[in-house]
């Protein structure tokens, strides 16, 4: 028999498969030798209590023999011959996903990526951090599996497809990752392990005969007769198919400029703005678990917080427990911080996005479709030179930030490139700057502790989702004036994160081949 038993545990206890089957064995009245094995179907952390509990639903192998997990089973088979090729711009976890669905069709995939392979990556990543000098086709954004690549890979969607989402998560267990990320209810992976996973999926659409170029940035679209017939990159070469999914992520300005200069429709989109707030995590952790320490079971605690501000919502955005701050500007002379965690999230620190939202009232509309985006390139310049060049960044402590003083000295920081004093009401907009302040007065109160003097604010957080929206019918997911064009993913509006990016990515695909193929898909995914 198979029974979903669901428990309540301590940390220690949940941490251990002794422990958790004496549990399952009291709460089916079953002598522990009948069960022969369980499977973790989710777990969570209770820490609203004094005592923090975690909550973990299993399924018992009772008076049978025990089954390994079953992880679904893609197939990809050999598409050298394939009638079809389609193109696909940006090698970010929507290209990928993409192209992987097109093989599982029988259809082969064209990767062309601006950037590097993620060994060649890295390289450029060490001098950005500690030269301070960027590589504008390979940063932490640009390069084989786009942001996400040397992100801190949390798994994390608003979307309730859960056919979709466990498509991806099984994924990524195919590719490498932890089966962990199948249960946990905030799973993630961490950039020390997301590149071998990412050139696993390469290696994978390679063997299976899809084309995988780095060093291929796409500079034009070509179309005859309102139909893309494929595109150009900087280095001249052509590429044709049977359509293109742009999946150029929201910081290819490049692609946002090309689109607009050839007339084809795009519209700004509001965005949020704002900073990287740092603490040191065991403050976080005292605060969260109620404790002094965490102690070697709980994993360093995250929060998740929103506020409403003079009616704009100002709300903490993907938190790095025991991560680091990072710099993710694209372009010489912009300032861009973002954050990442290794897998364990060891580091002492834990930082998280703190954003008020922008509005078209912000940005205006004289500026056409690219009047957000040029919003956010202005602060993200004027932090720079408040910096003092080479991707120092401006910051303060939490309570001079809010105080409107500039602080005599600065606490630790994980930033590499370095922090410097510098006053960012200055370098923010006054909304946000004021947003953020009573914003910070308000989890202080929902949080004791967190309105800190040790911790520190770090500008700007300005990537947090595309300023343009490239429009698409909803029907056929196609451009309403490019035929064969196929916006996708976060760059084009359509998704914010990992999962729903590469959640995107497939159904774009499975668009494309019920168009070339005839087939029909599940509705539901
Ligand atoms: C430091 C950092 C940490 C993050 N942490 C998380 C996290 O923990 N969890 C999470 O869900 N999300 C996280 N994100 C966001 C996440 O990475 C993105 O939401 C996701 O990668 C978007 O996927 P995408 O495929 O749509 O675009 P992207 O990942 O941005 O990929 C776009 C790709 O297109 C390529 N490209 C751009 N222009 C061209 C061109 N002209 N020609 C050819 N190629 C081009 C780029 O080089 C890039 O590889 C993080 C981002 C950063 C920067």
């Amino acid at each position: 028999m198979q029974q979903v038993i669901h428990l309540q545990l301590s940390p220690a206890d949940a941490e251990n498969t002794g422990a958790i089957l004496t549990h399952l064995a009291s709460a089916t009245a079953r002598p522990k030798s009948s069960l022969s094995g369980f499977h973790i179907i989710k777990k969570s952390i209770d820490a609203r209590g004094r005592q923090v509990r975690i909550n973990l639903s299993a399924l018992a192998f009772i008076d049978e023999p025990f089954q390994q997990r079953s992880i679904h089973r893609f197939n990809y088979p050999d598409v050298r011959k394939a009638r079809d090729q389609v193109i696909i711009v940006g090698a970010g976890p929507c290209g990928l996903f993409a192209a992987l669905q097109l093989i599982e069709e029988g259809i082969r995939p064209v990767i062309l990526e601006r950037g590097k392979d993620v060994r060649a990556r890295r390289r450029d990543l060490a001098i950005l951090n500690k030269e301070g000098i960027v590589n504008p086709e390979s940063n932490y954004c640009f390069g084989e599996g786009g942001a996400g690549t040397y992100s801190d890979g949390k798994l994390y969607t608003r979307s309730n497809k859960r056919g979709s989402i466990d498509r991806i998560l099984h994924a990524f267990v195919r590719f490498g990752a932890d089966e962990r990320i199948l249960y946990e209810a905030h799973p993630h992976i961490g950039t020390n392990k997301l590149p071998q996973i990412i050139t696993a999926m390469r290696k994978q659409i390679i063997e299976c005969g899809g084309e995988f170029l780095f060093d291929q940035k796409v500079t034009e679209l070509l179309s005859v007769n309102g139909t893309i017939t494929g595109v150009l990159t900087s280095s001249g070469n052509r590429f044709d198919g049977a359509a293109v999914i742009l999946a150029t992520g929201h910081s290819a300005r490049d692609i946002f400029e090309l689109l607009h200069r050839q007339n084809i429709l795009i519209e700004a989109k509001p965005f949020a703005l704002g900073v990287r707030i740092e603490h040191p995590q065991e403050l976080i952790d005292s605060i969260q678990y109620h404790c002094v320490s965490r102690g070697e079971y709980l994993p360093p605690a995250s929060y998740s917080l929103v506020q409403q501000v003079q009616g704009r919502g100002v709300f903490s955005f993907c938190m790095c427990p025991g991560g680091i701050i990072a710099p993710a500007a694209t372009n010489p002379g912009e300032l861009v911080v973002n954050g990442w965690s290794p897998s364990k999230r060891n580091n002492p620190f834990a930082n998280s996005g703190m954003v008020v939202s922008v509005e078209e009232k912000d940005y205006g509309t004289k500026a056409g479709p690219l009047a957000a985006m040029q919003f956010q390139q202005a602060v993200e310049q004027k932090a720079f030179q408040y910096g003092g060049g080479r991707f120092v960044a401006p910051a303060l402590r939490m309570t001079d930030f809010v105080s409107r003083k500039v602080s005599s000295s600065l606490p630790d920081c994980s930033y590499l490139p370095g922090i410097t004093p510098a006053p960012l009401w200055d370098v923010l907009p006054g909304f946000i700057f004021q947003g953020l302040a009573e914003g910070f007065g308000a989890f202080g109160q929902k949080m004791r502790g967190y309105y800190s003097k040790e911790a520190v604010i770090v500008a700007t957080e300005s990537r947090t989702s595309s300023p343009v929206r490239i429009p698409r019918d909803p029907q056929t997911l196609q451009h309403p004036q490019l035929k064969g064009l196929y916006p996708a993913g976060e760059g084009a509006g359509y998704a914010g994160g990992i999962v729903s990016a590469a959640m995107d990515g497939e159904k774009i695909s499975r668009c494309i081949i019920s168009r070339l193929t005839g087939k029909e898909f599940n509705a539901a995914l």
